[in-house]
């Protein structure tokens, strides 16, 4: 049986830092593509050299490989379709896959193609997992100031509306935090905002809370990460009362060095303070991490007991976009565990 036998939900996972190392090695083989090591373990080894990274930025590195092999459909149906078939195996009920679809038009596609594939990839993998059910964030990303790629981020704004009730449930901003202010990006959100497509933000990770307060004045209602929120005790009531939801990856925080360690994150007092908490992974492979493990975490080093875990779980189900006749039979078996 299970170790957390209940129905779990990861709302923070990226689909270009979950992936098979054995798939990304044999994909970037058949593609003639550089890697940083001519065997598999040489491939898994550095992965780990580099997970240990000094800051966010550096950790963003890793995501080369991924991305100069995730070019094409084949590859990125596939991806999408085993991540699907792990994490229902680790007794997964619900999860949301991000990925930037500007990330895969190096060779071809479109951002619309990249969308297809992951859909089609989500299609097989709900199949043949049916205790699974998944929804798709599509990212804008941060390289730079936002001039460097606004059009790419509008385009994907536009699409992701497009692709709403297809499979794709939300829009994200990701990529390097602090580069130029967050308030930059702000007409981005404020064209999804009119296109009601429900949006959330990655801020307060290696920034501090004025992002996160910058990504709840623009109307994201759950931020990807918001640690850093914990500094800020008057913006902490307002997230409570509106019930901003953080997106915690405590090993994936703790790797990039956003928090020291994790008796040191702030994680179970924002859950005391109201703010609904939720436990994700990020990126399964580079944080060599599942669900399970961070909630070991949870209870071994963070404060958290078994039936915190649980209400953690209610949480995401309570902001996740998951189907609403899912969402409350999820919660409702949650609840009659506690
Ligand atoms: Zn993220």
């Amino acid at each position: 049986m299970n170790k957390y036998d209940f129905p779990k939900v990861d709302l923070h996972l990226h689909l270009d830092g979950s992936f098979r190392l054995e798939t990304m090695f044999e994909l970037a083989k058949e593609r003639n593509i550089d890697l940083p090591a001519n065997s598999l373990e040489g491939f898994r080894k550095w992965m780990d050299e580099h997970a240990d990274a000094k800051d966010v930025n550096e950790y963003l590195e890793m995501f080369d490989v991924p991305t100069a092999v995730l070019q094409d459909k084949e590859s990125l149906i596939r991806v999408t379709k085993e991540l699907i078939e792990d994490i229902a195996s680790q007794g997964e009920r619900y999860a949301e896959i991000r990925f930037a679809p500007q990330l895969h038009v190096k060779k071809g596609l479109t951002q619309r193609d990249a969308i297809e594939a992951v859909l089609e990839g989500k299609r097989i993998g709900e199949q043949e997992n049916p205790s699974i059910k998944i929804g798709i964030i599509c990212c804008m990303m941060v390289f730079g100031p936002e001039t460097v790629n606004w059009e790419a981020n509008m385009e994907t704004v536009t699409i992701t509306h497009e692709y709403l009730d297809k499979g794709v449930v939300a829009l994200d901003l990701a990529g390097a935090e602090g580069i130029v202010p967050l308030t930059n990006f702000k007409s981005l959100f404020d064209k999804a905002r009119e296109l009601n497509t429900p949006y959330i933000c990655h801020a307060g990770d290696s920034q501090d809370w004025v992002t996160v307060k910058d990504a709840i004045n623009m109307g994201a209602i759950r931020i990807g990460h918001g640690h850093h929120i914990y500094e800020n005790p008057e913006l902490c009531r307002l997230a409570a009362k509106k019930g901003i939801a953080l997106e915690i990856c405590p090993t994936s925080n703790i790797q990039c060095k956003t928090r020291l360690s994790f008796p040191m994150h702030p994680a179970y007092n924002l859950f005391k303070l109201g703010i609904p908490v939720t436990i994700n992974t990020d990126n399964m492979v580079m944080a060599k991490t599942t669900l399970d493990q961070e909630y070991d975490h949870c209870i071994n080093e963070m404060g958290f007991d078994y039936k915190d875990i649980i209400k953690l779980n209610i949480n995401s189900f309570n902001v996740s976009f998951a189907p609403k006749e899912y969402k409350e039979a999820m919660i409702k078996e949650l609840e009659s565990l506690l």
